[in-house]
């Protein structure tokens, strides 16, 4: 794992900021895309390898904003719960080695801690999950039935290969997240928006303080989650979506044989160039599969 990490630094400063396309041809590969767009309009600014966009792809930690939707809004005591992580290896141990000791769950979220998310498992019933996230268009094409109890801790803290999503699922959780429940064509009630809205902070805390502190531009509003996830092959995959206010730019990153923080990386490489650029984005397509 060491060697995706060194391998992948971006020096921003030293690009060629005319060509987005020369950029991303050095680090991504043929399966990997890239895909902006306006989070409040939902105008499509740019995609790189646009075919790859309609592809699932396993999106690990990228789950957790989903269980932490259910947890927050249906179990609201756990709000409060804490663990204290300390790696253990087996099926359930935590990515980082270290383990990250006493966490609450803003800093788990942040930390995308799998073994905080093992310990509120218990508290969450499965047909509870599905149904909530179901409602609101989230997991769509996944089909319940390839799921079973003993996947649950897996799930929820989205280590598993089938929890699979494409580019426009992805667009959509952020779309969600990014307008707190609140746009035209979305159905929140007034406690979803609250939970909605501490999510959303919580993924600034993600830029912060957590899996994507490594990033080297982070303007003011950076927000998002990383997902680092493995097929049945054992495959990497690296996944960021995340989003920035001014001007509003939301983005999918997917990347295979990765980690999610590399993905996080490029996104911050591409709102670098974008908000210098700003003045010369086109106005493009609206996003028609994000109409739901
Ligand atoms: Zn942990």
């Amino acid at each position: 794992m060491s060697n995706i990490f060194l391998f992948f630094i971006v020096f921003f400063a030293k690009l060629d900021t005319s060509d987005i396309d020369n950029y991303l041809k050095q680090w991504l590969n043929k399966e990997d895309y890239v895909f902006l767009f306006n989070p409040e309009t939902k105008e499509e600014i740019y995609q790189y390898n646009k075919k790859n966009i309609s592809i699932s792809v396993p999106i690990g930690s990228i789950t957790k904003i989903w269980t932490t939707f259910v947890a927050l809004k249906r179990y609201p005591h756990l709000k409060n719960h804490t663990h204290n992580c300390q790696h253990i290896e087996g099926e359930n141990r935590c990515w980082d080695k270290k383990g990250h000791g006493i966490l609450n769950f803003r800093e788990a979220f942040a930390n995308s801690c799998n073994q905080f998310f093992n310990s509120i498992a218990e508290h969450i019933e499965f047909t509870v999950w599905f149904d909530e996230l179901r409602a609101k268009g989230v997991f769509l094409n996944i089909s319940y039935n390839n799921f079973f109890e003993k996947d649950k801790q897996s799930v929820f803290r989205g280590d598993n290969p089938k929890l699979v999503a494409n580019g426009f699922d992805l667009a959509w959780m952020i779309y969600i997240v990014y307008n707190e429940g609140k746009a035209k064509d979305l159905t929140f009630s007034e406690k979803e928006i609250n939970v909605l809205k501490t999510i959303k902070s919580w993924m600034r805390d993600v830029v912060l303080e957590g899996t994507v502190k490594g990033a080297k531009y982070k303007p003011n509003s950076f927000s998002g989650k990383t997902g680092t996830a493995t097929d049945e092959n054992g495959r990497y995959y690296g996944v960021f979506i995340g989003f920035i206010n001014d001007p509003p730019l939301a983005i999918v990153v997917s990347l295979k044989d990765r980690i999610g923080s590399n993905a996080s990386w490029i996104a911050s490489d591409l709102f670098y160039f974008f908000t210098k650029r700003d003045k010369k984005i086109k106005k493009k397509n609206q996003l028609n599969s994000l109409k739901r």
